[in-house]
C-alpha cells in the first residue's frame, strides 16, 4: 500500500512507501507492537510496566510509518541500510552470548560495518520520526543523509548509543529539557540511540558516537567500542530505571 504525502527526505509530494524503522532486515520484519499515544503512556506507564494491556490495536508487520518516496527509500537501502543491519546482528550476538553485564567492550572490524553509513542511517530514522519542521530547523541533518560524502556535521549535533533488550520501544520524537536541551531518543533492540542538539555537556550515561562521521578519514582496521546496556521502561528520555526501580518506589 502507498499513501500520498510529502517525502521527509526529498520534500516532494509523492506516493510514500511504508518505511520500516529500523530496517526490516534488522529484526523488524515480524515486529508486533502497540502504538500507544504518547500522553497515555506518560500518564499510565507504571500500569503498563505492571502488565496493563493497551487499548490500542496490536499492529503487525514491523514498526514504521509512511514517510519516504520510493526513490529515497531505495537510496537509503543502497547506501546505508546494510551497515545498520550488520551492526544490529553484532549487537544481538553480544547480548545473547553475554550474561548479566552492565557494560561491554567489543571490537568492530572496518570491513564489518561502515560506521559513517551507520550514523547516517540513524539520522534518517530521527528525520522520519519527526515532523517536517525538524529538518527545516536542523537542515544539516537532512544534508548529512542526502549527501553521502558530507561529514562536516556541526558540533552541535551529538549522537550516543547503548544496548537494549528490555522495556519499551522509543520513537525518536524530539523533546526538550533544561538539563540536556533538545533530545531525540530512539530505542529498538538491540540498540538505543540519542541525538542531542545544542548541549555543551557530554551525556555520560551513554557512549558518544558522533565521531563515527569521520570513519572515512581514519585508517583504523578495527574500532574498540564500549556500550552500556539499559532497560527502557520510563517514557522520559535518558531515564534508564529498571522495572525493579519502579516497583520499589
Ligand atoms: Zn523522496
Amino acid at each position: 500500500m502507498k499513501v500520498k504525502g510529502i517525502c521527509k527526505i526529498c520534500k516532494q509530494e509523492k506516493m510514500l512507501n511504508y518505511e520500516h524503522f529500523p530496517p526490516r532486515s534488522a529484526f523488524n520484519k515480524e515486529t508486533r507492537f502497540f502504538s500507544i499515544p504518547q500522553n497515555d503512556y506518560f500518564d499510565n506507564f507504571l500500569e503498563y510496566i505492571d502488565g496493563k494491556k493497551p487499548k490500542a490495536k496490536l499492529k503487525q508487520g514491523g514498526l514504521g510509518d509512511y514517510c519516504l518516496c520510493e526513490n529515497c527509500n531505495n537510496f537509503l537501502g543502497l547506501k546505508y541500510v546494510n551497515d545498520y543491519v550488520n551492526f544490529a546482528k553484532i549487537g544481538y550476538t553480544i547480548i545473547n552470548e553475554s550474561e548479566n553485564f552492565k557494560a561491554i567492550e567489543f571490537n568492530i572490524k572496518r570491513e564489518e560495518v561502515n560506521l559513517k553509513n551507520f550514523l547516517k542511517q540513524i539520522t534518517s530514522i530521527f528525520i522520519c520520526n519527526n515532523g517536517s519542521w525538524f529538518t527545516e530547523t536542523y537542515p544539516e541533518l537532512l544534508e548529512f543523509v542526502v549527501n553521502e560524502n558530507y561529514v562536516e556535521l556541526p558540533d552541535k549535533y551529538r549522537f550516543y548509543m547503548y544496548l537494549n533488550n528490555e522495556g519499551q520501544i522509543k520513537n525518536g520524537n524530539w523533546t526538550f529539557d533544561n538539563v540536556n536541551g533538545g533530545v531525540c531518543e530512539f530505542t529498538f533492540p538491540p540498540f538505543g540511540f540519542v541525538l542531542n542538539i545544542e548541549n555543551e555537556n557530554q551525556i555520560l550515561e551513554v557512549s558518544e558516537i558522533t565521531d563515527f562521521k569521520y570513519f572515512d578519514k581514519v585508517q583504523n582496521l578495527d574500532f574498540n567500542i564500549i556500550l552500556n546496556i539499559y532497560p527502557t521502561y520510563s517514557p522520559i528520555p535518558l531515564d534508564f530505571r529498571s522495572r525493579e526501580d519502579f516497583n520499589n518506589e
